[in-house]
């Protein structure tokens, strides 16, 4: 069983929309867990101060260091890695993904405000990882997306497990053009290909979209897979 720890100033956002369908269910069937804790229960006082005025100036707050490295030391196992959200840190990818999808445990932590003391970040061997190129008012919608891309690959999470190895990504291409019933819908017919029953004729061709939509859309995708 997968066990997640996320630190949050926000702790009742969670498990919010992991708490819905197949996750709900992974949930309550203990594949995954979610342990939230509250930063600010670590402030020690009486005005649970967790932030306060970045040295040499400039606009925001930070996160104390103290405070969040208390909460760290609290509850985070030994040897269990621990990713800081924030938009300077390393792109997360499919790959990050796959590699937490098979942690026992693993810590997130949802920054504020300006950030954190960047003491705490080496002090506790926090890596730092970004879901892109732009700026979040808070790390609780970032850590959603890593949890939500992590849960998927758990084994029994998504019911047919094959479902999540044909997708974008998976091969280092992006998915081939999907369809469903109605056959013909606005006079738009699905591609006869499809409809032939020839299973490699079927791989061929979605293979051959896959690439033809990754040339164009993904040119960094695309000169990975021609290489490798
Ligand atoms: N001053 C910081 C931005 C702080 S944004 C800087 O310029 O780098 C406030 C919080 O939102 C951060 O602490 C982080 O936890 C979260 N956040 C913002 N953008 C993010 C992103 N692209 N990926 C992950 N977390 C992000």
């Amino acid at each position: 069983m997968l066990q997640a720890q996320l630190f949050t100033l926000y702790p009742e956002i969670f498990p919010g929309p992991l708490n819905k369908g197949l996750y709900g269910k992974a949930l309550a069937k203990n594949l995954w867990s979610l342990n939230v804790i509250n930063i600010r229960d670590s402030a020690k006082d009486k005005h649970k101060t967790v932030d306060d005025t970045p040295y040499g100036g400039g606009s925001g707050m930070l996160l104390k260091p103290d405070v969040l490295a208390n909460s760290i030391d609290n509850n985070v196992k030994k040897g269990e890695r621990i990713f800081y959200l924030s938009p300077k840190g390393k792109k997360f990818d499919q790959k990050l993904a796959q590699d937490l999808s098979k942690e026992n445990s693993f810590s997130l932590i949802c920054g504020h405000f300006e950030g954190v003391d960047e003491r705490v970040l080496s002090t506790r061997n926090i890596e730092e990882i970004s879901i892109g190129d732009y700026v979040l008012s808070g790390g609780e919608t970032a850590a959603l997306v890593v949890l939500d891309s992590v849960l998927r690959l758990l084994p029994g999470v998504l019911g047919n497990d094959k479902s999540a190895s044909d997708e974008t990504f998976e091969n280092g291409l992006l998915e081939y053009p999907q369809y469903t019933k109605p056959q013909i819908w606005e006079e738009k017919s699905v591609p006869e290909v499809l409809l032939s029953g020839d299973h490699s004729k079927i791989k061929d061709w979605r293979l051959s979209q896959s690439e033809a939509i990754t040339r164009v859309r993904r040119p960094d995708l695309w000169q990975k897979y021609k290489k490798d």
